[in-house]
């Protein structure tokens, strides 16, 4: 399927796992919490996964609030099991998630490269902490590439209407590119954008999604196969 390019004025990325692995260093902390919580219950990433739903309307997306919620369940379900130098070494552990290399992923700087002779603009459009995704984005020195950058608290229909507006497009000279069905790709479609799903290798259990088929929705599994649909 082609997309309509004619109309097409901006082309919107995902940062986390679209342009840079991120999730699988989130899935490394994880684990070190579940070692250190298994004796204590049944199903360690449950336990992580009632803190995180608890937190969400409070601390939403990020690091931040992903390191109070690993040290807050490992806390609570282990207790005074676990000794300082464990709950110690958990913590740096998930704050260095603050300095993730950010290495872009395989073809997105070539194409991000390649896309700068087409009439488009290129935007990022991230959830998260502003601090934290702004470093994350200098680190893999990908901002060049973009015209505007956009780091918000959520991303549903309101947050991607609000982004066109911004960028004073309607939503169908929009093609939203994102590895998440739930945050990137069905919102986008429901308000009239195109879409390019590249699903990473894993996804957060917060991201989960059924699939989506749409006709104005391409899946491809290599980022620089955006270019064969322009
Ligand atoms: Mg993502």
């Amino acid at each position: 399927m082609k997309i309509d390019y004619q109309n097409l004025r901006a082309i919107v990325f995902d940062a986390d796992d679209t342009l840079w692995d991120c999730q699988s260093h989130f899935e490394a902390v994880e684990k070190h919490l579940y070692k250190l919580i298994a004796p204590y219950c049944d199903d360690p990433a449950h336990e992580l996964f009632v803190t995180e739903s608890a937190n969400m309307a409070d601390l939403g997306y990020g690091c931040k609030a992903f390191t109070i919620s690993i040290i807050e369940t490992a806390l609570r379900v282990g207790g005074s099991h676990l000794s300082d130098v464990e709950l110690a070494e958990l913590l740096t552990h998930s704050k260095s998630l603050l300095h993730l290399p950010a290495m872009p992923l395989p073809g997105v700087e070539e194409t991000l490269q390649r896309l700068q002779a087409y009439p488009y603009r290129l935007v990022v459009f991230t959830k998260g902490e502003l601090q934290d995704q702004e470093n994350k984005l200098h680190r893999s020195h990908l901002d060049k590439y973009f015209s505007h950058v956009e780091i918000t608290s959520n991303k549903t229909e309101y947050e991607f209407q609000q982004l066109c507006q911004r960028l004073d497009i309607q939503p169908h000279q929009m093609l939203m590119v994102g590895n998440s069905l739930k945050s990137d790709i069905a919102p986008a479609l429901n308000i009239g954008a195109w879409a390019i799903h590249i699903p990473f290798h894993v996804t957060w259990q917060l991201e989960h999604s059924e699939d989506i088929e749409h006709e104005r929705l391409i899946k491809i599994t290599q980022f620089k196969d955006i270019l064969k649909h322009l």
